[in-house]
Formats: structure tokens, sequence, C-alpha cells
């Protein structure tokens, strides 16, 4: 067994309170680009255009345009890949108490994770800016293929269920917070720990004395508070503790 996979055995299965927080790496195995880090899809589109609210509000057919043609293409074939089962295992033997994602793709809850906080919402459902009717984005793309930006029966400008730059985290968020201030042990997959306040979440957990455990394939800025740091693939280091506690 390999020395890192021992550790982190060691540590996910001696925990008591043990909570995970993923980024996009996460779902990098799964087809859908990350933003950051090698492949990142921000060295091909501009975020400060789709990933900006005041952009949206000035020009949201920017947003759906790369919607049509990029997002949903990499989201509508997409399937969990083993981080996110390995996650759901760890959910149904007790061990994870609390999953925490910044991904918007809705992967860990089509592997079965059950107890899932979103903290920048889910792509997969658009809503109406006026009458807050929502919709899933099968509906909706019918609609974009003819016209962008897409509108509700209503009226009112429709708009994806995330969070974008320049807003705030929803009330969900505060489950996070408190995951991270009560937990014992707090495991980081797949982020480039550069978004905030996301990436302050880790910190609440470490300032609690929970051990910090990351794993990424690039170096993040967290690296040097961490317990452990695994520069490694993320389905290939969870599929190796679930295989070696099968052994
Ligand atoms: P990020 O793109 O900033 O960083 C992803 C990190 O994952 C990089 O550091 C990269 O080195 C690492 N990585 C790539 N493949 C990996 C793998 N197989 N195993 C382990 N690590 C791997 O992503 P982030 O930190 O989640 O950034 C936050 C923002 O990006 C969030 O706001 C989120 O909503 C958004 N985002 C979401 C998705 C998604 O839902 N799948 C995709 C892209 C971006
Ligand atoms: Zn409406």
């Amino acid at each position: 067994m390999e020395d890192f996979i021992k550790k982190l055995r060691k540590v996910i299965f001696n925990s008591k309170k043990l909570v995970a927080f993923t980024g996009a790496g996460v779902s990098s195995e799964s087809g859908i680009p990350t933003y950051r880090g090698t492949g990142g899809l921000w060295n091909k589109y501009d975020p400060s255009k789709y990933a900006s609210y005041n952009y949206f509000l000035e020009d949201p057919s920017y947003y759906w345009q790369f919607f049509r043609d990029v997002r949903y293409p990499l989201l509508k074939p997409a399937k969990p890949n083993a981080a996110h089962y390995v996650l759901v295992e760890l959910e149904k033997r007790g061990i994870l108490n609390q999953l925490i994602t910044q991904n918007i793709d809705g992967l860990h809850q089509m592997a079965g994770q059950t107890n899932v906080c979103e903290l920048h919402g889910n792509t997969r459902q658009i809503k109406c800016m006026d009458c807050k009717n929502k919709f899933t984005m099968d509906e909706i793309f019918q609609q974009i293929k003819k016209e962008v930006p897409p509108h509700c029966s209503c009226g009112g400008l429709l708009r994806p269920d995330v969070v974008l730059f320049g807003e705030s985290l929803p009330q969900e968020a505060l489950k996070a917070w408190h995951a991270a201030q009560t937990c014992d042990t707090f495991l980081v997959v797949g982020s480039s720990l550069l978004v905030y306040p996301a990436a302050q979440i880790p910190l609440i957990a470490k300032e609690n004395n929970a051990v910090l455990v990351i794993i990424n394939i690039d170096e993040t800025p967290l690296d040097h508070k961490a317990d452990l740091v695994i520069q490694k693939s993320a389905s290939g280091v969870l599929s190796g503790i679930i295989r070696e506690a099968k052994s």
C-alpha cells in the first residue's frame, strides 16, 4: 500500500466527524473542464463576462450562448466518476458527515450523495428573474436553440440558478460554515482554493483544530496549512482508500 494512501486511510477511518469539500477537479474526470489549472476553461473563455452578475445584466445573451455552445454539451452526457462514488460510499458507511461542494454540475447527487451543500447553486436548474418559476436545463435548451436570451412565459428574463461573481452565497452556505466549525477532519478534493469566500471554509476547520487534508493535482495556497497534502488525481486516491479498506 502506498504511503500516502495509508496515511489518508488512517485519517479518514479514525475521524469522528468527517467533512468533504469538493471543487471542479472532482468532475474533470467526468469530462467537465476545471476553470483553473491544466486544461482550465478560463484559458479559453472570459469569466469576467459569462460568470459575472453585472455582465449578465448588461448582456445576458453572452452567458446563454456560452451555455448553449459550451456548458450544455459538456454537462448533458457527463456521468459521475470514481471520486464521486467513493464519497457516496463514505456517506453510506456513516463516515462522511457532510459534503460541501463548489461544483454546479449536480454530479454528486447523480452518484447518490444525499447530504450535499451546494455553495454556488446548480447549473442544471434555471429560474425566472421575475416570477421565480424554475425550469430544467433540457427545457430551456429547446428555447435557446432558437433565441437567446430565453424568457419565461411571464416575460421575465431567465437566469441559471447559480451564484455568479458579484452575488452573495445562498442561505444554505451557513450549513458549510457550521460543518467546518464542528468537524474533526476536513477533506478538500479537487479545488484550487482560490475562490473566496468558499476557500475560507477549510481555514475555519483548521482554526477549529480539525485535521486538514488536501487532495489536488496542482498546488494550492493552503497547502502549507494542511496536515496532509496529496498532489494526485482525486479518483485514483479516493478509490485507493476504499480498495484497501475492502481487502
Ligand atoms: P478550479 O477550476 O479553480 O480548480 C480546480 C482544481 O482541480 C485545480 O487546481 C486543478 O489542479 C485540480 N484538478 C483538476 N483535475 C483534477 C483531478 N482529476 N484530481 C484532483 N485535482 C484536479 O475549481 P474550484 O476550486 O472548484 O473553483 C471554484 C469555481 O469553479 C466554483 O465557483 C465552481 O462553481 C466553478 N466550477 C465548477 C465546475 C463544475 O461544476 N464541475 C467546473 C468548473 C468551475
Ligand atoms: Zn416568470
